[in-house]
Order: structure tokens, then sequence, then C-alpha cells
């Protein structure tokens, strides 16, 4: 349904706000999109770039105990987790361990499933109404193990993918090598996610949906979000930038802050259990004998390296900190030197880079109304797959503010899961 007149807010220019942005946009919405940044530049900088059709695991209980055993004796870069910073992701954690069972854990799969069943597509949409099919890269995703014992471990991943269709092929080493002739050896077996694509530049994507946002009439504000409010007329935001503060209007606003949704949220009377899971970057520049052609997770070394337009992107696993906290440096160090083990990567290019993945107890995002304030919605929370479920949150929250039925089953996604 084409709604005319009628203004929007988005606050937040990640992936998400941005096809948020773009959906109303293109559902007849006058569109403001803020963000305090240039467009980009936070969690949606610096990933892996993955749209993983078999990302559809929350962390469960078990995967908790059994990282934080390695984690305490920080040994392993799947999970670092500092103690001392327990205050601010404890709520979460409480979440984690209170919705442990099995029927929970079912319903997130089932959610992040229906998500990523059009990750790809909705993404191949938006990169061709920006002119950007070329930065889209459909491989597959290859994950590697060391031992037997890891991969034996995980069947019960292949038995939900097999339950959810999700393609995928098994190879040893001599299969490896010959998918990737750069990796001879350090891996007994292969798992191919098919039905996986990935960014090979996701802050050169989310320019590319802004420029053309723009270049249809949308607007892009540079300012930070301080307050929302509701009078007779819709929303007003107080906002501050370049020491001026001042105020946007809109009908409806978004509220898509990734990491930084809850501070807003809070404000209005919401408190979500919200951590950041830190995750740290590194780019290399190897020689012209090594490339891989496509990201791959060397699971038992616990990180992800993706091919990049510049270079190879090794990300580590998750951090759990503050959000603000400095970087630590043990993480990225034991990843690297994981990695050095079994590729040439030749040297680190740039600079490190941290940022936090917005994450919710049970592994969903947040996608829905805010239940006491009609004409706020939620759009954050996405985790470990918000590039990749971005275009669809997009058009899933424009449908659900035209009244349109939405592609997917919306509720698990309901804030009133956690704020009434
Ligand atoms: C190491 C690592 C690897 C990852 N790999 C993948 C992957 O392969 N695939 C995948 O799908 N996901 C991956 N993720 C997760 C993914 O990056 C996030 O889920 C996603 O970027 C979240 O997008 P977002 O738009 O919600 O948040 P963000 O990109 O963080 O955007 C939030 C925006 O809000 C702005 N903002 C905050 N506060 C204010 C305010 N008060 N006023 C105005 N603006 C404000 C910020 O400047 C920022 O631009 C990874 C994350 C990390 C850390």
């Amino acid at each position: 349904m084409a709604v005319v007149g009628k203004s929007a807010v988005v606050l937040g220019a990640g992936m998400v706000g941005v096809c948020v942005a773009l959906h109303l946009q293109k559902s007849g919405y006058r569109v403001t999109l803020v963000d305090r940044k240039t467009p980009g530049m936070e969690a949606s900088y610096g990933n892996a770039g993955l749209i993983n059709r078999g990302s559809v695991f929350p962390l469960s209980l078990s995967d908790i105990t059994h990282h934080l055993s390695g984690a305490l004796l920080k040994n392993h870069p799947n999970v670092h987790v500092h103690l001392s910073q327990l205050p601010h992701y404890w709520h979460w954690l409480y979440y984690l361990l209170i919705g442990n069972s099995r029927s929970r854990y079912e319903a997130s799969v089932k959610g992040l499933d229906s998500l990523f069943r059009h990750a790809v597509a909705e993404h191949k949409t938006l990169l061709a109404m920006s002119g950007g099919k070329q930065q889209l890269m459909e491989k597959g995703w290859l994950r590697l193990y060391r031992q037997e014992a890891s991969f034996r471990a995980v069947q019960y991943q292949r038995d939900y993918y097999d339950r959810l269709g999700i393609r995928y092929d098994i190879f040893d080493p001599e299969g490896i090598s010959e998918l990737e002739p750069a990796i001879t050896s350090g891996f007994c077996k292969g798992v191919l996610i098919r039905d996986t694509a990935s960014l090979v530049d996701p802050s050169g994507v989310i320019n590319g949906y802004v420029n053309t946002f723009q270049s249809s009439g949308g607007q892009f504000c540079q300012v930070s979000a301080e307050n929302i409010t509701r009078d007779s007329d819709g929303f007003l935001i107080e906002t501050h930038g370049e020491n001026i503060r001042g105020h946007i209007r809109g009908h409806i606003v978004v509220l898509a802050l990734g990491s930084w949704s809850g501070e807003l949220c809070e404000k209005l009377g919401y408190s979500f259990p919200m951590a950041a899971e830190r995750g740290y970057h590194q780019q290399f520049q190897p020689s012209d004998a090594f490339q891989l052609s496509r990201p791959i997770h060397d699971v038992d070394g616990g990180y992800v390296m993706s091919p990049m337009n510049n270079g190879l992107r090794l990300t580590t696993g998750i951090e759990l900190s503050a959000r603000d906290a400095p970087p630590v440096s043990k993480q990225l160090y034991q990843a690297s030197r994981n990695a050095r083990e079994v590729f040439s990567l030749g040297n680190p290019v740039g600079a490190v880079w941290v940022g936090s993945r917005p994450s919710m107890p049970d592994g969903l995002p947040v996608i829905g109304e805010a239940p006491r304030h009609p004409g706020l919605w939620f759009a954050f929370g996405h985790g470990h797959a918000g590039v990749g479920t971005g275009a669809v949150t997009g058009r899933v929250i424009s449908e659900l503010i035209s009244k349109a039925r939405p592609v997917i089953d919306v509720s698990p996604f309901s804030p009133v899961r956690f704020v009434g």
C-alpha cells in the first residue's frame, strides 16, 4: 500500500537502518535517515560480510559453559569473557540462562531460518537497485575442521541443515585443496554450506544503498539522536550535532541503533537484555600464491577469514565485555597465530578494528512496534547476522508499517518477549 505525504525517521545508518530507510522510501514515505557518524561505520563496517544460510544457531547454555571453561583459561579465541565487565552483560546472561530450554532453542533456529531463507534474495534486489551486484560473491562458506572430534561434535548442526533444507557438502583434505588450492594441509574435514553468499565490501554496499536512497530524495542527517518524545502529530527526535541542538519530526520512527539501541529504549521505559558481543578484525595482504575464493571458518582455530576487495579479512569470535571498554589485543593475537599455523597470511594491513554485535539472549533480533508507543518501531539486536539479514529486516519493517502481510512470520521477533 503506497503512503503519500507521511514522514518517517530512521535512527541508525548501519546495514539494518539503511535497508529499512530504502524500503520505507519504496513504500512512499518521506524518509530521514539519522546517524551520528557517516553511514555504516560501526558493526556494519568491520564484519566478515557473510549472508550465511547456515547461521541459524543461537548461543545455548552448553555453548556458554563449554566456551566459558576454555575462555576462563584464556586459551582459545572463540570466546573471551571479561568477568570484570559482568555488570554490562549480566541481564543478557540471566535471560540466556532462564531461557535455556529445548523448545526455546528450536524456536530461535526456526526464527533465524525464516530470515535467512530470504536474506540473499533481498540483498540481491537492493544491490540491483544500487548498481552493486559485483559486491556479492556466491560461492558458499567453507567450515574447516582440524580434528575429527570437532567435526563429529557438530553433527547436530548438519542434522538441522538436513531438516531445514540447507544444502551442504562434506570434503576430505584432497577435496578441500581442490576447492581452495591455497589450502594444502591442516584440515581433516570441510563442510561447504551452499546457498551462502558474502559481501566483498560491506561498507561499500552500504554506501551504494545510501546513494540510491539520497538520489531518490531521501535525506541523511549526521547528528546524534538524544531523545524521542511523542505529541499529537507524531514524534519529535531531539538531536545533537556539531554543538548544535535541534529537532527532527516524523509520523513514524524506526529505532535501528544496533548496540546503542538500549539507551534510547531505556529513556522510553523499555529495558532490553542486550549485550555487546564484541569482535575484532585485521586485514592481511597475502601473496598472489595464497588467495581464497570464498570465506572460510577455521572452527578449531577460532576465526573466520573472508576475501574482501582490499585483501583478506580475519575476524574473531565473541568477546563478552563492556561495549565501550578499550580493545584488548589477546583474542586477535591468538586467532592470527592460529591462522598462521595453516596459512601464509602475509603482512597485516591497516589498523586493528573492534566492533559490537548487538546481541539478544535468544539469538533473535527485535523487529516490531513498541508496545506502548504506536508508530515507534524497533529493528535491532541482529547479533551475528545483521549484515546478512539487514535487507530482509528492511522489507519486513516496511511491510508491517504499511500494514501489508509480511514475507515471514514476525511473531518470534516481537519486542513483547522482553518488554511489555
Ligand atoms: C567481528 C564481527 C564479524 C561479523 N560478521 C558478520 C557476518 O559475517 N555476517 C553478518 O550478517 N553479520 C556479521 N556481524 C554482525 C553484524 O556486523 C551486525 O549484526 C550488524 O552490523 C548490525 O547492524 P546494525 O545496523 O544493527 O548496527 P550498526 O552497524 O552498529 O549500526 C548502528 C548505527 O547507529 C549509530 N548510532 C548509535 N547511536 C546513535 C545515536 N544516539 N544517534 C545517531 N546514531 C547513532 C551508529 O553510529 C551506527 O552507525 C559481525 C560482527 C562482528 C563484530
